[in-house]
């Protein structure tokens, strides 16, 4: 079966102090990182779990690489333990201030795909992501990103989009494209934040992006929401869980074996189990698993009568708050109307191109 295990090996602690995040609320755990009986254990579960030949192990946090370059190590030696013929890929999810010759030399030869997180120019970026001591970290993330270049490690960026950068969509997306980043990510802030950009903000600056995009660098640089929805457009399923018809594949293990449903629902309620004490498989075919992801397809009739359906499915069910439209409908269906609204002219034209 396929179902994906996003790994928190240091917990939800983290070596900067970003304002907007909520993992700086959640109860940190003393340990370092997962001990290695128990990484051991869930290496060994994941790869017997996965049918496919190809295994993908992601890491993210808080912020991963405080669980030390040993553990790294370690965890890959584990994986050629018990990869049996399977092909094991690795993706960490980062801040970039540990990163270190030593750390690119580790992922550049062990083939890792990173994720760094980048708020857009250097004064945008500092706006909210900071130090321990309140300093911006956007000089020690610019670093972060030359030596992955250096080391030939591939790359994408994550900009979290808030109050203050989504004003700049146009300005971000051609400060990475003058820095070479050829895969962008733009998530919006969520939750209970006074640093949030409005939905129709965060359409507008999709739109931005795209006309950017769609001007000079089709083929040459991709953006993940531009990508999904072209998906969409050609006739597939996103590949995305949000844009899905359902979801219930994207679980997540904790440093102490907790296995939940995903990492939006980090709650006792949506806890199936411990590693230590259930097989995975017998966790993942949980029917409370299998309830929780069909979920994501019970429709406000808003999203059901919608033309966007195909494409955006009623976005993240964490998203939908918003009551009177029979089931809860999601808060950032003004951003996906507008951007798919304004793209599928063009989206239509692409697709006929690339069929
Ligand atoms: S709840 Fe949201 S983030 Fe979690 S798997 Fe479903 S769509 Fe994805
Ligand atoms: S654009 Fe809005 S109405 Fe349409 S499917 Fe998405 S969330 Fe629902």
């Amino acid at each position: 079966m396929f179902f994906q295990l996003m790994a928190k090996p240091a917990g939800s602690v983290c070596n900067l102090d970003c304002q907007y995040c909520y993992y700086l609320d959640k109860p940190h755990l003393s340990q370092r990182h997962m001990d290695f009986a128990l990484l051991e254990r869930y290496i060994q579960n994941y790869i017997a779990s996965i049918s496919q030949s190809e295994v993908t192990f992601l890491w993210q946090g808080g912020e991963p690489t405080l669980a030390g370059l040993a553990f790294y190590q370690q965890a890959v030696e584990f994986q050629q333990k018990y990869a049996k013929g399977k092909i094991i890929h690795n993706a960490l999810q980062t801040n970039g201030i540990l990163l270190d010759d030593a750390w690119c030399e580790f992922l550049q030869k062990n083939h890792f795909l990173v994720g760094l997180s980048i708020d857009g120019t250097p004064k945008l970026h500092d706006s909210y992501r900071l130090t321990k001591s309140g300093k911006g970290s956007a000089k020690q993330v610019l670093h972060a990103l030359n030596l992955l270049q250096h080391y030939q490690i591939p790359f994408n960026t994550l900009t979290v989009v808030h109050h203050h950068n989504v004003q700049h969509g146009k300005a971000i997306y051609h400060y990475l494209k003058s820095l070479n980043v050829s895969y962008m990510q733009f998530i919006p802030l969520m939750g209970e934040h006074s640093q949030r950009a409005s939905p129709r903000d965060y359409g507008q600056m999709m739109i931005d992006i795209f006309d950017e995009w769609y001007a000079a660098d089709i083929g040459k640089i991709s953006v993940q929401f531009i990508e999904q929805w072209m998906m969409a457009f050609l006739g597939l399923q996103p590949s995305l869980c949000i844009f899905r018809k359902t979801c219930g594949d994207q679980l997540v293990i904790e440093q102490n074996g907790d296995i939940f449903s995903c990492d939006h629902y980090v709650y006792p309620e949506y806890k199936l189990g411990n590693i230590l004490d259930t097989p995975l498989i017998d966790l993942i075919q949980n029917p409370k698993q299998q309830r929780f992801g069909l979920i994501k397809a019970q429709l406000s009739t808003k999203c059901q009568q919608c033309q966007f359906r195909f494409a955006c499915n009623g976005g993240c069910p964490k998203h939908r708050t918003v009551q009177g439209f029979g089931e809860p409908h999601n808060q950032l269906c003004e951003a996906y109307f507008m951007a798919l609204s304004y793209m599928q002219p063009y989206l239509k034209e692409l697709a006929k191109y690339f069929r």
